[in-house]
């Protein structure tokens, strides 16, 4: 029977207790030892990032925000609340138990030893009672965490299987085995604490304060019916296997999975959010993109490290699902392998880097393959789901501008390019033919070069050409004249915004683009301007040098409607919403067309992927000039048959952009799903439901 009498006074314990001096000197040694193989490994590592180009990044506010991050694991709890809850109490368990070691050393090495004042340590009495309590509650949560994440690891097999997407012989056991290791350390560490705690409770006759030391607790009384001398036995020998497990963790952790501890918080401190929707300008016009490894910025060596490879990109990457050879964790953990390789570090186990990595100066094309990089539709899903701040998208535009400048490129891509740099569009029509969409209107768009306008509407290539998009076109223009907007286009002053030219890596072309419309804006009167186009928008806000202030046509209509400008009968049915990346996740404007779709009178039915975790049609970042005939499933059926599962009851597929309204009409007749959903723009939708009044 245990009594316990509570003596806060006399609380504390040695550290040492039962050591002889070659004990703590062989532990002092040994503790030296693995010390200096986690700064040499740290070195090394700091030493790669160096050689990256220079960027910069110091952003004091989003420092700030990345503490915030970083504390509350919010990143990781996205999509994914049990991970993060679990890995909240991984980190801060972790935290707690190191600033608990650390207290011990300041106390007992750094002032009792060096400093020769054993009457200023403060480890004993109520700090102590304190620091054991919290301790022992930290770890608690710290196990419990663990476990569940392990359960998490062997119930989550599309995540976590390492299987490469583009066929390519590579033995990536090591990458499951470090997984495993690191996981289990951890867990061993904990649990080892525990036990040594409980066999010194039960071996001291269990002081009373020890009490506060829960789980040692509990373990002491367990262990107690073994007598004072076996638990103290036990003691010793947990206290040096619990040491040895520590001291190895701490040798290891540059050389492996453990590096992220540190990766993760610099990688989320300092990534920028808008490294993709604006991306960066061509350093040297002479030699544009990445070619060799010197050309990444040490942002980009940081990012291939802080990849946990949890494989929340590969899960929503559109290229992955559509069997094309792209998988942005493969892309990371290549371009990882690889500078690596060139920079002489070797994780523990090894890797499963294919013989060119060390030998190919030339990245694009040879360490990436060019498939791989024309692949991506720049959707940014994998940038909006990476829990690290990993930048994905710029890195893989920068590779792109290299292709593109060695005239490695896709031959429909190069099409596209040829027809824009004719006549400044993707379909290789003439310029003069780009307003002719307005000529079946019974009314005269206003040119904004001749006349003055509230409104200055972009219209984009796709609303400017295509059958299927002019006509939402022509419906836009209707109801904006309606709700009484003031507007005018540009006609053939109008040229390809450059978006998605940008994004394909045709530096020069997009320049070209973007000064001829930023003349033909100069030579226009207008207030404000508006684009049909979520790619257009992006640009025209972000990388234009112009403060316009640019809206996107849903944005007007939500606001006719709400004036009442606009008045709209209910209509009948459900529909569900498609969130256009450019839109939604570059943009972050989300309401809007949910809004107007309920003020039509229909009830809106999300998909399962909606808003920031909308799913790409596979048009973006020059897709949709590319042939997509190899592809397992296009993007855009695999999206039409997620709509379609949500039941025979939903009429409407609402999209807000031309590309959308291309991608999916096709989509829905090469699933068969005609007749099952109809593709709708919201304008179309607004105009059914609209009380048009006819001016003029
Ligand atoms: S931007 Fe989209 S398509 Fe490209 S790698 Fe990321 S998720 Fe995949
Ligand atoms: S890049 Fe980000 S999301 Fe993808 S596997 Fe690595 S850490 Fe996970």
């Amino acid at each position: 029977m245990v009594t316990v009498v509570f003596a806060a006074e006399t609380a504390g314990r040695e550290v040492f207790l039962g050591f002889d001096t070659t004990l703590t000197v062989v532990f002092y040694v040994l503790s030296t030892v693995a010390i200096g193989i986690f700064v040499w490994g740290f070195y090394r590592r700091i030493r790669k990032y160096t050689r990256g180009s220079s960027i910069n990044r110091l952003d004091w506010g989003r420092f700030v925000r990345a503490l915030g991050d970083i504390g509350s694991n919010r990143t990781i709890a996205k999509r994914h609340r049990v991970v993060g809850i679990a890995h909240f109490f991984v980190l801060w368990g972790f935290i707690v138990l190191l600033i608990g070691t650390t207290v011990i050393a300041i106390n007992d090495d750094i002032i009792g030893i060096l400093l020769g004042k054993p009457e200023w340590e403060f480890w004993h009495g109520t700090f102590y009672i304190v620091y054991a309590f919290v301790l022992d509650v930290f770890g608690i949560g710290f196990i419990v965490g663990l476990i569940v994440l392990a359960r998490i690891r062997r119930s989550d097999p599309l995540r976590l299987d390492y299987a490469r997407v583009d066929g390519v012989e590579a033995n990536r056991r090591g990458y499951s085995l470090d997984d495993k290791v690191f996981l289990g350390t951890l867990l061993f560490l904990g649990v080892s604490g525990f036990l040594l705690e409980g066999f010194r409770i039960a071996a001291t006759d269990f002081p009373s304060f020890e009490v506060v030391s829960i789980g040692g607790w509990v373990i002491a009384l367990l262990t107690s019916p073994l007598g004072e001398s076996a638990n103290d036995a036990a003691r010793m020998a947990t206290w040096w296997i619990h040491a040895l497990a520590a001291l190895t963790f701490i040798a290891y952790l540059p050389y492996s999975k453990g590096m992220h501890v540190v990766n993760d918080a610099a990688d989320l401190a300092f990534m920028k959010p808008t490294s993709a929707a604006v991306l960066p300008d061509v350093k040297d016009p002479a030699s544009p993109g990445y070619a060799t490894l010197d050309d990444f910025t040490w942002k980009d060596l940081l990012d291939f490290d802080a990849c946990t490879k949890c494989g929340r990109c590969h899960e929503v990457c559109p290229a992955t699902a559509s069997g094309s050879p792209l998988s942005p964790r493969d892309l990371i953990l290549d371009l990882r392998e690889y500078a690596d390789a060139r920079s002489g570090i070797k994780m523990w186990y090894g890797v499963g880097a294919r013989p060119t990595h060390v030998v190919d100066d030339e990245i694009p094309g040879h360490v990436i393959a060019t498939d791989t990089l024309w692949s991506c539709t720049t959707c940014m899903a994998c940038m909006d789901a990476c829990p690290v701040g990993i930048e994905h998208v710029p890195t893989i535009v920068q590779m792109r501008r290299r292709l593109v400048d060695t005239g490695d490129v896709e031959p429909g891509l190069q099409k596209a390019f040829q027809a824009l740099a004719r006549g400044g569009n993707s379909f290789g029509k003439s310029a003069k033919q780009r307003a002719r969409w307005t000529k079946t209107l019974d009314f005269k768009v206003k040119d904004a070069r001749k006349e003055p306008v509230d409104y200055l509407w972009f219209v984009g290539d796709h609303g400017s050409f295509d059958p299927r998009a002019t006509e939402v076109s022509r419906t836009v223009a209707m109801l904006m004249r309606s709700g009484g907007i003031d507007f005018g286009i540009l006609y053939d002053g109008e040229r390809n915004a450059g978006n998605d030219v940008r994004r394909a890596g045709e530096e020069g072309l997009f320049e070209m683009l973007r000064d001829f419309n930023v003349e033909a804006f100069d030579d226009a009167d207008y207030k404000r301007m508006f684009t049909t186009d979520p790619h257009s928008l992006n640009t025209l806000r972000g990388e234009y040098p112009t403060d316009d202030d640019v809206l996107h046509y849903t944005a007007i209509l939500d606001q006719l409607v709400s004036d009442g400008a606009i008045t709209l009968s209910a209509l009948s049915g459900k529909a569900t919403y498609h969130d256009p990346c450019y839109l939604g996740r570059y943009q972050d404007e989300y309401d809007a067309p949910r809004r107007l779709i309920e003020a039509a009178g229909l009830e809106l039915v999300e998909m399962g992927r909606c808003r920031e975790n909308s799913f790409c049609c596979g048009a973006g970042g020059g897709r949709i000039w590319m042939d997509d005939s190899g592809l397992d499933e296009r993007p855009a059926e695999n999206r039409i048959k997620e709509a379609v599962a949500l039941g025979d009851d939903v009429n409407y597929f609402v999209v807000s952009c031309p590309k959308d309204m291309i991608m999916y009409s096709d989509a829905v007749k090469t699933t068969g799903n005609e007749g099952n959903i109809e593709v709708v723009d919201i304008a179309q939708l607004i105009y059914q439901a609209a009380e048009v009044v006819p001016v003029g």
